[in-house]
């Protein structure tokens, strides 16, 4: 629906303009300047993180945690109480199994944000004051902010040590989707959006940020994901959603419109909780490092193909990808190898299992590069980075991909391509280094 305002709509302004409901602007609109009077108030107030833990039974030291905000801009009936009252369910169930003298096998924490709206700072000064802590025991952090941005399909941003544990976990859970009454929510998701980087799986994305997982994930590197049910993107291709942060966002628009039956939280609900439990309870953790080698050499692909567009550049100035896909070629063999050893672990040996399990967990720590990314010292993941262009999204081998982005207007031609090569050498040493985590330790 696009186009005018019907002339008699009650909700229109005042404004002397022709009012229109989208989507996008009318004809001129789009290059009109409008000055606007902003009245808010900026003041010191406190915030209140909430933590819940149960304490685990084998290994306590080891943590995992399951996160989201709980204040909102207006009512948030969608951000992110849909997401947050998730967190009380997955944490009423687990209290349940409890008081039947169940404890999972590592510590589980439960949060709740305050203050992520105004720029993460609940979830980031919890990190920052258990830096340490998280830093030498977290194994894994799980978002849960809006369960809901549409109703189409899963939509899943992860690490790739977890795609294996999302693909797994979403083939035992039912599909809540029309048409798809007895077969698993994997099925629906493959359907409706298939990978396109990978054969035959469905679509996992990148993770990028504004919202808390962020400083687990881009700064400590604590292997992370974050699952919500989602829209049909090639038909809506705004970003978010159209109430997304407006006084519209209220519980009845979720109960009467987006999800009557709350079928979707439910989903959504299982995948979160289903994630933490995976990872709190398995023996051997399960996180695959093959599927991170696979990931690695496609975005060495990826960045490499940016650069297709400059030959005469590339040769002028000596830039060269051959040492980033050596690093790649020598993880992946590693990934291999590590994985071909997991397989033969004796699980009744608790000291080989936690040496193994101790690679996988500080895997994701070993793309951290304490300098952290050019102008950008609190993402420090060389993998991944928040888009410099958009915060929602993600970008793949971020330090190249700046170096290089727009380069042909660069003033000073040498060193924007001396930059590139610089990158080039941090990434290709920083996948070398995980690398090297890997190999047997004695
Ligand atoms: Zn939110």
């Amino acid at each position: 629906m696009g186009g005018p305002a019907p002339a008699d709509s009650s909700w229109k302004g005042s404004l002397n303009v022709s009012y229109n409901i989208g989507p996008g602007f009318m004809g001129s609109y789009s290059t009109r300047k409008v000055k606007m009077h902003i009245h808010s108030s900026n003041k010191v107030t406190r915030i209140y993180n909430v933590i819940g833990t149960i304490r685990g039974a084998t290994e306590p030291d080891r943590y995992i945690i399951l996160g989201g905000h709980r204040d909102s801009w207006v009512f948030g009936g969608i951000d992110p109480q849909s997401g947050a009252a998730v967190v009380h369910e997955i944490v009423r169930s687990y209290g349940k199994l409890k008081k039947e003298g169940w404890r999972p096998r590592r510590t589980m924490i439960f949060a709740s944000w305050d203050a992520e709206e105004f720029g993460l700072l609940g979830s980031t000064e919890w990190a920052e004051e258990n830096a340490k802590l998280l830093q030498a025991r977290g194994v894994a952090y799980i978002n849960a902010d809006s369960s809901i941005e549409g109703n189409y399909t899963l939509r899943i941003d992860c690490t790739p040590l977890m795609y294996g544990l999302v693909y797994s976990l979403t083939k035992e859970i039912p599909s809540p989707d029309v048409g798809f009454e007895g077969k698993s929510l994997y099925e629906s998701w493959y359907k409706k959006n298939p990978s396109t980087e990978y054969k035959d799986v469905p679509r996992i994305n990148k993770l990028g940020s504004g919202n808390d997982f962020e400083v687990f994930f881009q700064r400590l590197g604590i292997a992370s994901g974050r699952a919500r049910y989602s829209k049909n993107w090639r038909v809506e291709k705004y970003s978010s959603y159209p109430v997304y942060h407006s006084v519209y966002e209220t519980y009845e628009i979720v109960e009467r419109f987006y999800d009557p039956t709350f079928k979707n939280h439910l989903t959504v609900a299982q995948v979160r909780g289903g994630l933490v439990f995976e990872l709190a309870d398995s023996v051997v953790l399960p996180f695959d490092c093959r599927n991170y080698a696979e990931a690695l050499k496609n975005y060495a692909e990826v960045i490499q193909n940016l650069s297709k567009n400059h030959q005469a550049e590339l040769k002028m100035y000596n830039v060269s990808f051959d040492s980033l896909f050596s690093a790649v070629k020598n993880f992946t063999e590693a990934a291999t190898d590590f994985h071909r050893r997991l397989q033969q672990v004796d699980i009744n040996n608790p000291i080989t299992v936690r040496s193994l399990n101790d690679q996988l967990m500080f895997l994701e720590r070993a793309f951290i590069d304490p300098l952290g990314l050019p102008g950008r010292p609190f993402y420090r993941h060389i993998i991944f980075a928040p888009s410099s262009h958009n915060k929602y999204a993600g970008e793949s081998f971020p330090g190249i991909y700046d170096a290089m982005f727009d380069i042909e207007n660069r003033a000073d031609q040498r060193k924007a391509w001396e930059e590139v090569k610089r990158q080039i050498s941090i990434a290709a040493f920083t996948v070398q280094a995980a690398a090297g985590t890997l190999k047997d330790v004695a």
